[in-house]
């Protein structure tokens, strides 16, 4: 009966530099006490006091966690192979954190970073000799990238081709009233070098692509995803899993977040979460549901403290486990995740091996949304002048849409009870239908042709071009 003992480089100097050790024993259990008898150094790295392994080390037997199987009694056979895999920083090498000495101002500016011990001189220098890639400079990126740099992460890579709005403010705290217009990268650029100067920003000016995101994620060691579309999370996964790069994961919808640390070569990625995205248009956007200004705030810094921690090595990361939160209930809940070994990037027979098309896989731009007849803003201005009371309005949006703005004359029916008050419409009568922006409004139209109603049109632009071009001076949103 012989077992080898896989062991990883932070572990060999207990070993005498052997990466592997060949052991006896009828399950994990007793290899292991064979081993840390043998390399005596190695039992507190390895163990607890009571024996039980920490909770930072994984025992994987052949591919699989022994979690998953019946943990330190599992059976072994002769030939099996038990690997150590302890969370451990991941790609600063020890000549870049050697390289990454500290001045006398940085020591003092990073003073209280200095003084934890699980942080100290080490772990700065291993923050100033970090490489981490922040994808997107919105809500999410805004508090990962300004604590990142607060932080002394010596380079931080953003990937952003946007420019600042009006209602980006309320949420991207990166951004300032005076970069309105300007480009989202030139805005954080400013902010992230004032706050520190000693941060290198990279400034990546595009959308990521399956044609250069692997060239971008391969220059850095840690990928925090801000992302706010199914597209770009999926691709930000697939290459990060490709690539073995952490992925630090956040979301955020109206008063919800969730946050997690993937990682294929230690836990699950995404798509072991969720293999697949949901249908088009069920998951609005932030720009359609809202989202609270300050959650964003929240999980961003979630997602900053893990960046952190696995830079410099200390504490359990957010591997294998889902936070959600609830704004309003104020309550976190933690979920375990496990690898799904059906996993079709990450798992045991993956099939995708290269990065794919994911507007295709999420369903963007492949089943045409419904195309009805438009009518524009200005038109719409004329007809109603001539029409008077023989032109319906029918505003879809919903009562709190309609509380910020809405077009003297027209009728709120809210899109989701359109289907229940059809007939509360005259069926000879010529309708218009207006939203925000206009997909709402093609829905409605939809429903409304599909129910008999012949002389149907959807706003193009929705209130919003009506505000922009003929009630100048009505608020909008
Ligand atoms: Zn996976």
């Amino acid at each position: 009966m012989s077992v080898t003992v896989s062991i990883p480089t932070p572990l060999r100097p207990y070993t005498a530099g052997r990466d592997t050790v060949e052991l006896a024993g009828d399950n994990v259990r007793q290899v292991l006490d064979g081993l840390v008898a043998l390399h005596t150094g190695l039992k507190r790295h390895l163990m607890q006091d009571d024996g039980r392994l920490r909770n930072f080390v994984n025992l994987y037997l052949n591919e699989t966690d022994i979690r998953h199987l019946a943990s330190t009694a599992t059976p072994v056979r002769s030939g099996d192979v038990l690997t150590i895999v302890p969370s451990i920083a991941g790609g600063s090498p020890a000549t870049a954190e050697a390289q990454a000495a500290l001045s006398h101002a940085e020591m003092l500016r990073y003073s209280r970073h200095l003084l934890l011990p699980e942080v100290g001189v080490t772990g700065q220098r291993k923050l100033k000799a970090a490489r981490v890639l922040v994808v997107g400079a919105g809500g999410l990126g805004s508090p990962v990238s300004l604590y990142l740099a607060a932080a002394g992460v010596g380079t931080v890579g953003i990937v952003d081709f946007d420019v600042v709005d009006l209602t980006n403010l309320q949420r991207q705290i990166v951004h300032g009233t005076s970069m309105l217009g300007r480009l989202k990268l030139d805005s954080a650029e400013d902010r992230l070098t004032d706050l520190n100067p000693n941060v290198t920003v990279e400034r990546h000016e595009t959308r990521l692509t399956s044609q250069n995101a692997l060239e971008v994620i391969s220059q850095y060691d840690i990928v925090v995803d801000g992302t706010d579309n199914f597209p770009t999370r999926y691709l930000v996964n697939d290459a990060c899993v490709l690539l073995g790069k952490p992925n630090v994961y956040g979301s955020i919808f109206r008063f919800e977040g969730q946050a997690s640390l993937f990682h294929a070569k230690q836990g699950p990625c995404y798509r072991c979460l969720y293999s697949e995205p949901p249908p088009p248009g069920l998951v609005p956007s932030c720009a359609e549901g809202g989202v609270l200004g300050v959650l964003p705030g929240i999980i961003g810094s979630i997602q900053a403290l893990e960046t952190i921690k696995w830079i410099i090595g200390a504490g359990n990361p957010l591997l294998g486990r889902l936070v959600l939160f609830d704004a309003l209930k104020l309550r976190f809940r933690e979920l375990e995740l496990r690898k799904d070994p059906t996993c079709p990037i990450c798992g045991t027979n993956p099939t995708i091996r290269e990065l794919i098309d994911y507007e295709a896989f999420c369903g963007i731009g492949v089943e045409p949304a419904y195309a009805g007849p438009e009518i524009s803003a200005e038109e719409l201005r004329q007809e109603m002048s001539e029409k008077g009371a023989d032109l319906a309005l029918i505003d879809v949006r919903e009562p709190h849409e309609w509380e910020i703005v809405h077009i003297e004359g027209a009728r709120l029916i809210p899109l989701n009870q359109l289907p229940e008050r059809l007939s509360e419409l005259d069926g000879h009568a010529e309708i218009v239908t207006h939203c925000h922006h206009g997909a709402r409004s093609m829905k409605a139209l939809e429903i409304l042709r599909g129910a008999g109603f012949g002389k149907v049109r959807s706003l193009a632009g929705g209130i919003d071009a009506w505000a922009e071009r003929v009630e100048l001076g009505m608020a909008r949103y």
